[in-house]
């Protein structure tokens, strides 16, 4: 079993990209594997607002985008910075760096990681975590 899956503290889930409440469908192309926390974030949303530019703009697509393009990890690879529109955007709908609390349990458990030399994900799409980046082979971020 991939480390990606090991790591989680609960199954990942499938969730849809385009949701299924917007007519979104089962097809492969439509499906990302997500931890809890970012399917839950996802919700039935398709945009973000950038924070840049206060623009609207659909969220990163695990299956037709690449994470790289769009994603970079803070040096000390507690944070998730998006490098684009669609990265900041949906960096900032998911919350991808658990920022906006007192307590950041994203940030510490990628702590926790680090120390377990299990982060940051290396260039194996199969070593990284579905709110990790994956590179858009198979999830979300
Ligand atoms: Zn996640």
């Amino acid at each position: 079993m991939p480390l990606s899956r090991i790591a989680q503290f609960s199954p990942l889930s499938i969730d849809h990209i385009q949701p299924q409440s917007l007519g979104g469908n089962d097809d492969l192309d439509n499906l990302a594997l997500a931890c809890r926390r970012c399917n839950e974030r996802h919700y039935n949303f398709t945009a973000g607002i950038d924070p840049e530019t206060n623009i609207e703009v659909p969220l990163f697509n695990p299956r037709q985008q690449a994470w790289s393009d769009h994603f970079i990890w803070s040096v000390d690879g507690l944070l998730i910075l998006g490098t684009t529109p669609w990265g900041r955007a949906t960096s900032n709908r998911l919350d991808l760096s658990d920022d906006r609390r007192e307590e950041p349990f994203i940030q510490n458990a990628r702590r926790q990681w680090i120390t377990a030399q299990l982060h940051p994900p290396g260039d194996d799409p199969q070593q990284r975590i579905i709110h990790e980046p994956t590179d858009g082979a198979d999830g979300w971020l």
